[in-house]
Parts: C-alpha cells; structure tokens; sequence
C-alpha cells in the first residue's frame, strides 16, 4: 500500500469517526423532560416585550433540529410526558393570533404539536388575540391542545382565595364551552404561585405550570402542581436550543 492511499484511509476512518461522535454529541441529552414556553410568533414584535416574539424561521429551526435530537412532541395536558423517554412539549402562553396563523403551519409541516394557555378574557379582544373560532380551529387541527392562562392574567398570588378560584375556575368553564374538551393543564400568569394558589389550581386543573427562572427539565418525581418551563426567546437559533437543553438538568 502507498503511503497517499493509506494517508487516504486514515483521513476517511477519523472522519467517520467524527460523524459518528457529532450525532452521539447531537442525540444525548439528560434525563428528564424540556418543556418549552413560548409567547407569539411574529416577525415584527406587536408589544415591548421583543424577548416573547421568535420569529417563525427560528421556530422552524428549533423544530427541525429538535428532531434531529431525536425528540418526539407531546401535549402539556399528557402526563405521559414526563414518564416517557425522549420527549420535548412545545407551550405558547396568551393566546396569540400568531399561535394559528404562524405556528401551527409549522407544526403541521413537520409533525409537531402544541399547547396553548388562553387567557379568556383576551380572546376576541382585538386583532392580536384569538378567536373563539380560532381556538376551535386550533384544537380541530388535532395539533394543538388547549389549556388555560387563567380568565384575566392577573398574578393569582396577589388575589384573594376567592377571586383565585373564578379566574382558574370561570376560564376552564369558557374554554371547555369553546373547544367541547376537558381542559386539564394551565400555566400561571407570570408564573408566580405558592401553597394557596397551587391547591385551588390543582382542584381544578391536573397538570399547572409555572414561568421558569432558570433550565429545569421535568423529571420523573415532578410536582403537578408546579411544573418546570423553558423560555425560548427571540434570537434563539435551532443549535442554541438543543445546546440549551444539554446543558439543563432536572429538578426532580
Ligand atoms: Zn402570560
């Protein structure tokens, strides 16, 4: 054998081996559940808060390099989530417009699925939000699941018990009416609960998320009445979320 043609098996043999290591490095991930929380999808930002806008090319990316990863989507309302091996649940909090007319031809592009947290009383309200009939369009899709943000997004900690209960109770009621389903999962506006707040989210809800402060994942031992998010904000490329998600752990 020449000493190219040799020269030429060596190169070839470390870079397989490199591919090899790159999908290894790509497909590991720790245990437990990432559980995304995501706001609109817009282009140009409709409100200050530029961070809750991704795009819908980032979200496409995010999606396509979440498969690549090797995740399958599930529905924050399916507890099956956290029990299972390798998934990934996509939430969108508000009840934006955005949710319809950006993301769910994304979902349905490439298979994914979704929840999305309406806040009641925000429905209809003007162009931005959602309709009745688009909510209904969202969960006829099959691709997403409704849940609820409560009926006026006010931080349930600061209410009285009483006004607690109507805003997790009236909202429920309303999106059952609208979606002829069981709403079984909401997130808290902000993500502010406590002891209170969680036992009258958990009489009505099973499965209550928060806002997250920091990358937890969801594992096994989770608390339903406080689970974990992700926040993916805008400027967040596809390889930034996986990297992200590699570098988070579970909580429990
Ligand atoms: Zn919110």
């Amino acid at each position: 054998m020449t000493k190219r043609r040799l020269a030429i098996i060596i190169t070839f043999a470390a870079l397989l081996l490199l591919i090899a290591a790159g999908l290894f490095i790509l497909r590991w991930t720790p245990c437990g559940t990432p559980v995304l929380a995501y706001h609109a999808v817009e282009d140009v930002p409709f409100t200050e808060s530029e961070h809750l806008f991704v795009t819908p090319r980032e979200l496409e990316d995010q999606i396509i390099w979440l498969k690549r990863a090797g995740y399958s989507f599930a529905f924050a309302d399916d507890p099956a989530a956290f029990t299972k091996e390798k998934q990934v649940v996509i939430t969108f909090d508000d009840g934006y417009k955005d949710n319809l007319t950006e993301a769910l031809p994304i979902l349905q592009k490439h298979g994914a699925c979704a929840t999305v947290f309406v806040v009641t009383k925000n429905v209809g309200k003007n162009d931005n939000f959602l309709t009745e009939e688009d909510v209904k369009a969202l969960k006829d899709s099959g691709l997403v699941h409704i849940g609820s943000h409560t009926d006026g997004h006010y931080l349930l900690t600061g209410l009285s018990d009483e006004d607690k209960e109507k805003q997790l109770s009236l909202s429920k009621k309303r999106l059952e009416e609208m979606t002829g389903e069981p709403v079984t999962a909401m997130s808290y506006p902000g993500g502010y609960t406590d002891d209170m707040t969680r036992r009258i989210a958990l009489s009505h809800y099973d499965l209550c998320y928060t806002y997250p402060d920091t990358n937890w994942l969801v594992g096994k031992n989770y608390d339903p009445g406080a689970v974990n998010r992700i926040t993916v904000s805008r400027g967040t490329s596809g390889l930034k979320l996986i990297l992200m998600l590699k570098k988070a752990r579970p909580l429990s």
